[in-house]
């Protein structure tokens, strides 16, 4: 968290190396130094990572407007509005706690009037044909299908792929089979606790393949984040085009 904020780590490192008489001991200032560089040099996380691929993908193809589909907090929203080429954003988010925090975390009240025109943030859920989200280039669906019941799939895919039927989906979902490699995870258990499930590769490819093939799409897949041989990415992401 402090690393993405150089003001707020360089407070909290001089915290470190502050002493009770105000003077740092030099191997004090040292450890501080190497806590830096670590914090520097630390891998980018999965998480940025997958923006990053999520924001590519849209970009890849030629997408204007764009719909957030369970934006959560606004991670995403936030990296589309530093884009020129996106026109307009969208986020839609059953949950009023998450919408009101990314209205907090993307500054929506301060907006100047032309950025404040780029973004809505709808209440809303995925499982119901809403006809406002007809008129948009691409949906992005981050980290959120494991959060659906299994029984609310089909209803989930009628509306997105059938009723909203935008050119580009872009949907990203933990690859299951990749948990073995986190050494804080648990073995057996699943990666948040409101997780209805996790799919394996082959499990996400059929049920993508699926999709697709019922609504007219093609879909090109690829891993996220670092690839083990055998068990591949963490995070495993499908892009559909109509
Ligand atoms: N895309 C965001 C958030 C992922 S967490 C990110 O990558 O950070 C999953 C989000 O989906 C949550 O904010 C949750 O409220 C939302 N969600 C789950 N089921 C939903 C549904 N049926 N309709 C709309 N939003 C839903």
């Amino acid at each position: 968290y402090l690393r993405n904020d150089r003001r707020l780590m360089n407070v909290a490192l001089a915290r470190l190396v502050e002493t009770d008489d105000g003077i740092a001991d030099p191997d004090d200032v040292a450890t501080a130094d190497d806590a830096k560089e670590m914090a520097i040099e630390q891998p980018v996380r999965l998480n940025d990572q997958r923006l990053a691929a999520v924001v590519q993908a849209l970009k890849a193809a030629s997408a204007r407007r764009i719909l957030d589909l369970g934006c959560g907090q606004g991670a995403l929203i936030k990296e589309l509005l530093k884009q020129s080429w996106v026109e307009k954003v969208v986020g839609i988010d059953a949950s009023w706690r998450a919408l009101e925090a990314a209205e907090r975390r993307l500054h929506v009240r301060d907006m100047a009037p032309r950025q404040r025109e780029r973004l809505d943030l709808w209440h809303g859920a995925l499982t119901y044909r809403d006809t406002r989200m007809r008129s948009f280039d691409a949906a992005a669906v981050v980290e959120v299908i494991e959060h659906l019941d299994p029984p609310r799939l089909k209803a989930f895919e009628r509306t997105v792929f059938g009723d909203a039927h935008p050119s580009t989906v872009v949907v990203t979902t933990p690859n299951i089979g990749y948990n073995s490699l986190f050494a804080n995870l648990e073995h057996g258990s699943l990666r948040h606790r409101d997780h209805r499930f996790e799919w394996t590769r082959a499990e996400f490819k059929s049920w993508c393949d699926g999709v697709a093939d019922r609504h007219d799409y093609t879909v090109a897949y690829s891993g996220i984040g670092p690839c083990d041989e055998a068990l591949g990415s963490p995070t495993q992401m499908a892009v559909f085009r109509r």
